[in-house]
């Protein structure tokens, strides 16, 4: 059960969590993360990729074309729930959107089976206070492997709770969406994740149980699961920093590209707060694309953006020194 928060209370601590925590560098290097691997997750994500694989395996042999097609569908849509809803929309509040919007973008995130809103965005502003450091339960100073998804398979640091616990977001709890989906995430996830994608193929197109279940559950799944991972690893290791040279995220075209815009990462950790993640307009960034076209309808609106003037102004001042950056109009 959740309390709703007060309401004064929490929209004023709302500035607080798009801001960098530029104090607190805590560093523990006694803490060794492989002194504290949980076994029985370890086994359940090799357990899963070997599913992916198998499913992988089916595609070319058995699936029917259109159950890979719906596979893809899923693989697209339940990433648009995590970078529309889950990130930009709850984490970052970088737009508002409609009540029939917050209904998919939750069903759709539920599809990507994430954990449940609430509880990825409160990891997830702490991860943007605390980027890189103990705090950050995603720390890529730790390496690729347990920022990508090694931190799912050990206990967190303890710094993780101490300083996650101080970020107030209470706030999405006011978002009836955001609430019901915590209450009923399990049965939804089981029901919207496993159940539809293995059913809807055996339904309409007479696909078989095992190949509806291996390549629209467990291969989309682990799919999209890492393309999500690559923007906590690789966009936080390899890259340009055209923003801020003193953070560790990174510029990642090929990551944007699989995440749907999500791999500008150096833009989305100094501008957290703008709705596009990256100046570049609909440039490898699909979520950009759709929200513009659903602000025309008014599903989406008060988008908010960095000014050209804002992004030129921060260039100046933590950007490279020695590098030339050409604008491209992208029409704002
Ligand atoms: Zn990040
Ligand atoms: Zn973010």
């Amino acid at each position: 059960m959740y309390k709703m928060p007060p309401n004064e209370r929490s929209v004023k601590k709302l500035i607080d969590f798009n801001s960098n925590d530029v104090k607190y560098r805590e560093t523990n290097d006694n803490w060794n993360c492989f002194n504290h691997i949980i076994w029985r997750n370890v086994l359940y994500y090799t357990a899963i990729h070997i599913a992916a694989i198998y499913g992988s395996y089916l595609v070319f042999t058995s699936a029917k074309i259109l159950t890979t097609l719906f596979a893809i569908f899923l693989y697209h849509i339940s990433i648009f729930g995590v970078t529309a809803g889950i990130h930009r929309l709850w984490s970052h509040r970088a737009y508002k959107a409609s009540l029939p919007l917050r209904i998919i973008l939750g069903i759709f995130s539920t599809i990507a089976y994430q954990g449940p809103i609430y509880e990825w965005a409160c990891e997830h502003r702490a991860h943007h206070k605390y980027s890189e450091t103990d705090a950050d339960c995603v720390n890529s100073k730790r390496g690729f492997f347990f920022a990508h998804c090694g931190w799912l398979m050990c206990a967190p640091h303890p710094a993780v709770a101490d300083h996650g616990d101080k970020i107030d977001s209470s706030d999405m709890l006011f978002d009836p969406v955001v609430a019901i989906q915590r209450r009923h995430y399990k049965p939804a996830a089981i029901i919207l994740c496993f159940v539809m994608p293995t059913v809807v193929p055996m339904y309409f197109w007479s696909e078989t149980l095992c190949n509806g279940f291996f390549v629209c559950v467990w291969l989309r799944y682990i799919l999209a699961l890492n393309a999500c991972w690559l923007v906590n690893s690789a966009a936080h290791m390899w890259g340009y920093k055209p923003y801020d040279v003193s953070i560790g995220p990174t510029d990642n075209s090929p990551i944007a590209a699989l995440v749907l815009g999500e791999g500008y990462h150096n833009f989305h950790h100094t501008f957290p707060w703008d709705y596009s993640t990256s100046e570049w307009g609909w440039k490898c960034n699909v979520t950009t694309f759709i929200l513009d076209q659903l602000a025309t309808i008014g599903w989406v609106y008060d988008r908010r953006y960095a000014t050209r003037d804002l992004i030129e102004k921060r260039r100046a001042r933590t950007g490279p020194k020695d590098h030339v950056f050409i604008h491209q109009d992208i029409g704002y």
